[in-house]
């Protein structure tokens, strides 16, 4: 049984955008897989269903994550499940009046880890991003490659099962885009299972993992 699975999920909008029409897909544990597809395809959304920040239409799908029917939950429940998931995003929304450790700290914190937890858990997180010698730094301070680190830093910090990352490399040159994959790659080596999307083709066919393509809610290809 896959750590995730989408069973014939439609996603609309209240606009009506269809923005995912009946996709199943199956993903393994430690698998790397891509979602590629053009802008609008919908592979925003599918990470967001992954999440539990959107749902399939009432009754129109089933999205299984790490055991949990992520199409049903909600509040507490849901937000307890979030904890283990990782996510990143394109913008990296890290917190601008916090440092990089702060911003790391920050989030377990919230899911109430002592301080002395917190304190022992810093500096693998930041070691993995090789970010040791920028923990007192504010996010202005840091080139847009760096945030990234950061922000993926903060997402492994409290170990979870499973990475989502939705258009990582979206705002980074070719040069930071592979040192994101690296990570990515190396988190994967120590077991992670990763979820990333990009509409940059080129780019996923260089990191050679198994792809999935959507097009117009739809998968066309994949995985393989
Ligand atoms: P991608 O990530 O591949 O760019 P999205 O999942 O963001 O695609 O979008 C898929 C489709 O759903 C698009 O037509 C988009 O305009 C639409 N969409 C996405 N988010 C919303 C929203 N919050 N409200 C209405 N339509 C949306
Ligand atoms: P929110 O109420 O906006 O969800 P949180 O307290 O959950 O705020 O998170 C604060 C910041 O940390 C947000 O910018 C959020 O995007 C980010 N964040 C929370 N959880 C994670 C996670 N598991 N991985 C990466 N970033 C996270």
């Amino acid at each position: 049984e896959g750590i995730i699975q989408i069973h014939n999920v439609t996603k609309t909008y209240r606009n009506g955008s269809e923005a995912l029409v009946d996709l199943n897909l199956e993903i393994q544990k430690g698998d790397f897989l891509f979602v590629t597809g053009p802008s609008g395809s919908g592979k925003s959304t599918l990470l967001k269903l992954l999440y539990g920040e959107e749902k399939p239409n009432p009754g129109q799908g089933e999205v299984i994550v790490d055991g949990a029917p992520m199409h049903r939950l909600k509040g507490d429940r849901l937000a307890l499940l979030r904890r283990r998931l990782g996510i990143v995003f394109q913008d990296y929304k890290l917190l601008p009046r916090r440092t990089v450790e702060e911003n790391i700290a920050f989030v377990l914190q919230a899911q109430g880890y002592t301080k002395t937890e917190i304190t022992r858990r810093m500096p693998s997180a930041l070691k993995v991003v090789g970010l040791q010698h920028k923990a007192t730094c504010f996010p202005s301070q840091l080139s847009g490659g760096e945030q990234q680190r950061v922000s993926i830093a903060r997402a492994i910090v409290s170990t979870p099962p499973i990475l989502l990352a939705d258009e990582p490399t979206g705002n980074l040159d070719p040069d930071n885009s592979r040192q994101i994959l690296a990570i990515l790659r190396k988190l994967n080596e120590a077991g992670m299972t990763i979820v990333v999307t990009s509409h940059d083709e080129a780019f996923i066919r260089s990191a050679n993992r198994p792809m999935v393509q959507i097009r117009n809610g739809q998968i066309l290809s994949g995985p393989e």
